[in-house]
């Protein structure tokens, strides 16, 4: 495996002294990964491209894993292809292989033991090829309940233990968010962020963070969490423009001329949350750093 691509870790490294975050939005093709990227840069900052188990059931990972990686490497800014909640072994695998500068091993519904063995396995892979790797401890939630998958809080404790077993380069934890939140209502409990802080020295990750008020979010961008990710506000922002689009344009059945409003969306909704998370702080940061040097 050659690594060309932009490592997680390496992106996430200044995320860590509460300036800024990097959103990580799950794309499912060309027309929402291609604005997204020409937001990042036009604020000339990092991003991250995931993929998710939807992604998956719709295109093979073989195939949307070229285009963005296509995009990553043509792009004027570190781009991460990280790979979405990888529950086996073999989709890591697969990630790897296909090329993902990152991985997600998502063990939050094991035993916290099963949880930091499979983990370990992940981790003692991906790094033997260069690649990061993010864990999950506690469990962030669907809006869904008949996904069966349940959500509960992040234990302080469990997650110290996790992550000194594992040795992830980021850790997922649940401190209020839920998964596919249409309406940011969600109710952050900042006092666990706290604690979660004082046991953890690598970046932290936010799961389902379109539900989290913008106050919430500028908040969070100055905590420990480096990587914040968002998907429904992107799907939102296509969905809703192209409808908008085919009611104003009746005659028109172009896809090509459809998608162009609601890819401008997607980048208008990129670069707000981009804002949000003080991305813009990234440069004076590292102004500064070169000042040091
Ligand atoms: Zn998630």
């Amino acid at each position: 495996v050659k690594v060309l691509l932009a490592q997680l870790s390496e992106v996430l490294e200044g995320t860590i002294e509460g300036k800024y975050a990097i959103p990580a939005f799950n794309v499912y093709g060309y027309e929402d990964a291609k604005p997204i990227v020409e937001a990042a840069e036009e604020l000339q900052v990092p991003v991250i491209l995931a993929t998710n188990i939807v992604a998956l059931e719709y295109m093979p990972m073989s195939t949307l894993s070229k285009i963005l990686i296509d995009m990553a490497e043509k792009s004027s800014v570190p781009v991460v292809v990280h790979l979405d909640h990888g529950k086996d072994y073999n989709t890591i695998v697969q990630a790897l292989y296909c090329g993902y500068s990152s991985v997600m091993y998502d063990g939050s519904q094991l035993p916290l033991e099963q949880n930091i063995k499979n983990t370990k396995e992940i981790v003692k892979l991906a790094k033997s090829l260069g690649i990061s790797v993010e864990g999950e401890i506690g469990s962030v939630g669907y809006s869904d309940p008949n996904l069966g998958i349940k959500g509960f809080f992040t234990d302080p404790n469990e997650t110290r233990i996790f992550f000194e077993e594992t040795g992830v380069d980021a850790v997922a934890v649940s401190v209020g968010t839920v998964h596919r939140m249409e309406k940011q209502t969600a109710n952050i409990d900042f006092n666990l962020i706290e604690e979660i802080e004082k046991v953890i020295p690598v970046p932290l990750v936010m799961h389902g963070s379109t539900g989290i008020p913008n106050r919430d979010l500028q908040k969070i961008a100055k905590t420990k969490f480096g990587k914040v990710n968002i998907g429904t506000a992107i799907r939102q922002a296509f969905g809703y423009k192209l409808r908008d689009e085919m009611n104003k344009n009746p005659e028109i059945y172009d896809r090509l001329e459809l998608f162009k409003e609601p890819m401008k969306t997607i980048k208008n909704v990129a670069l707000e949350k981009m804002k949000l998370l003080n991305l813009e702080n990234y440069h004076s940061i590292k102004v500064n750093e070169e000042v040091y040097k």
